[in-house]
């Protein structure tokens, strides 16, 4: 097997106002063979269940991963669902296919689980570019503002804040937040927090982190590109920049893109998110042709090349390492997450909030002005 890659990664980070560049790094697994991919998928389907653990996948993740979850009785889905997912599925132990903060997620709604990932290394530029005592400060300095923050953050930047969104939800509630009269602080995504301030009307002081992945997809080219296609639909993830997200057809998280694709007459799709997520999009729609928005062109620098580099740190031989050896102390270091008590126990009312909303959404209940039925909707959570 060939020998473990280390990539260097920039990303943005937001200081005093301005933005600069910042390094990283990302692990990426040794490629597999057929044969071994094979072996290893087996081996991990006969652990999980030794083990009575459950996968949970993101979209963005290795589509053997993907498949695996599904097929084992987990779940693979945005960040929202997995969070809802691994909070409500009886297992003892979760195991999170996906970046760190989802993991944290999945420990803040669950603390008595034990939450596992292939490796704890992979982070997010949306995280990383929002450090916890930066964006307190922050806080600090405008205390008449309600602190949505975005899901990719940490779990400290979550216990800061008052109300934790996806990217499928944020909308609905900064626009209930709006219609409150609330002002608003958002982090740390500047295109996500964009589009929902254009939506909205809403009064939003944005933090100017941005997505590595989305970050590069390039306008220009995209027209050049629907030039080429035009009778393709445009989907893109609304942490894309502007001049992206006005070309685009759809705007949604990934559920909403996959969703858009199944539901629509069309048969070709231009995808301007992550590239992980074709996977799901051709098994829910088959037969339908998915183009790859362009991060290359006239003005690209590909840096990202539309996958993200800490997502692509999960795969088959270290996700079956781990099962394997889960029982070994050292596993425990190398691979759970833990989250400070005190800060879990903060940072779950944000996100509790954004799940209680979802569920009052799903069921039709549209929040009112009327305090009792907010009480009823709300219950068991502080003032925003
Ligand atoms: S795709 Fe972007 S937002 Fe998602 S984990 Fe990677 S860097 Fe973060």
């Amino acid at each position: 097997m060939q020998a473990i890659e280390i990539k260097p990664v920039e990303y943005e980070h937001p200081q005093d106002g301005a933005s600069c560049v910042a390094h990283a790094w990302a692990r990426t697994p040794a490629p597999t063979t057929a044969e071994q991919r094979v072996e290893l998928k087996e081996r991990i389907k006969r652990l999980l269940k030794e083990k009575q653990a459950v996968l949970v996948s993101h979209y963005y993740v290795d589509a053997d991963l993907q498949d695996l979850a599904e097929e084992t009785g987990g779940c693979v889905s945005d960040s929202l669902e997995m969070a809802r997912f691994g909070r409500d599925h009886p297992a003892k132990t979760l195991i999170v296919a996906g970046v760190r903060f989802m993991g944290e997620t999945a420990k803040i709604l669950s603390p008595e689980k034990r939450i596992l990932m292939p490796d704890l290394d992979a982070t997010c530029s949306l995280d990383l570019g929002c450090p916890a005592d930066e964006f307190t400060a922050y806080c600090d300095a405008h205390p008449d503002r309600t602190v949505v923050v975005y899901a990719n953050t940490s779990a400290a930047v979550k216990a800061r804040a008052d109300w934790m969104v996806t990217s499928s939800i944020g909308l609905d509630i900064v626009k209930h937040l709006h219609e409150q009269g609330k002002k608003i602080l958002w982090a740390p995504d500047k295109h996500l927090g964009s589009y929902i301030q254009k939506q909205t009307g809403a009064d939003m002081l944005l933090w100017q982190g941005s997505c590595l992945v989305h970050d590069e997809f390039k306008g220009v080219e995209l027209e050049l590109l629907k030039a080429q296609y035009p009778e393709a639909k445009i989907l893109v993830h609304p942490e894309s920049p502007a001049n992206v997200v006005a070309l685009a057809d759809v705007v949604g998280s990934t559920t909403q893109i996959i969703n858009a694709a199944v539901e629509s007459d069309c048969d070709t799709f231009i995808v301007a998110t992550d590239n992980g997520i074709l996977h799901k999009m051709r098994a829910a729609a088959p037969g339908k042709r998915f183009i790859e928005a362009p991060t290359a062109g006239n003005s690209a620098t590909c840096k990202s090349c539309a996958h993200c580099p800490w997502m692509a740190m999960n795969g088959l031989q270290n996700l079956a390492d781990l099962l394997e050896n889960m029982d070994q102390p050292e596993v425990s270091a190398a691979n759970e997450i833990f989250v400070d008590a005190e800060i879990g126990k903060q940072a779950v009312t944000s996100i509790t909030r954004m799940l209680d909303f979802a569920a009052a959404k799903k069921a039709k209940v549209q929040p009112g002005p009327d305090l009792a039925q907010e009480a009823k909707l709300f219950s068991g959570i502080g003032p925003a």
